[in-house]
């Protein structure tokens, strides 16, 4: 479904996710995605069915001592980190494979996880997050408009209607 949301850098950005090719889901190390409280209270309150599919590691610390860590980013609780991967992570992201198991799979994952490699800049505006641009600090393969001649107007779809609805919902909010 086309989309009039704006992405200052669209027509130029190239992105294409090769996870399972190559990649093994190292957005998911040491990622470390800040959580908002709606976000929370949703994983929290559909623990159960995440529980069984995690590493037994993750699952441990979870049921310790929760899976938001100690720190914070922009202000927002982090997800934890185990054996150098989120503790949601297991050859996949277990909240986006419950998610998609019953019909959406963004209902679970933190918005910052389901956006990528979607941002705003400091300015507001959305943009395609590629090495060179807005000072990128993360050193991704994918990132890397280089490596892939895959328009992100066309690989992003999904994301891009994502930002959208969140976008028109923080403005309904506004009203
Ligand atoms: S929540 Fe899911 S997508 Fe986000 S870092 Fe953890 S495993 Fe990866």
């Amino acid at each position: 479904m086309p989309t009039s949301l704006p992405v200052v850098n669209l027509a130029e950005a190239k992105f294409e996710c090769i996870y399972g090719r190559g990649c093994d889901g190292i957005c998911c190390q040491n990622g470390r995605p800040g959580v908002y409280p709606d976000e929370v209270q949703r994983i929290d309150a559909n623990l159960s069915k995440f529980l069984p599919g995690l590493r037994p590691e993750g699952r441990k610390v979870i049921e310790k001592g929760g899976f938001l860590s100690g720190r914070r980013k922009d202000g927002l609780p982090m997800l934890r980190v185990v054996g150098g991967w989120c503790v949601f992570f297991n050859q996949g992201c277990v909240l986006h494979k419950v998610g998609a198991a019953e019909g959406d799979k963004y209902q679970y994952k933190p918005a910052a996880c389901s956006l990528f490699p979607l941002a705003k800049t400091a300015g507001g505006d959305w943009y395609v997050r590629q090495k060179g641009v807005e000072g990128e600090e993360w050193n991704l393969f994918c990132l890397d408009p280089q490596t892939s001649p895959l328009p992100a107007a066309v690989s992003l779809q999904d994301e891009i209607q994502l930002a959208a609805r969140y976008t028109a919902e923080d403005a309904a909010a506004l009203q």
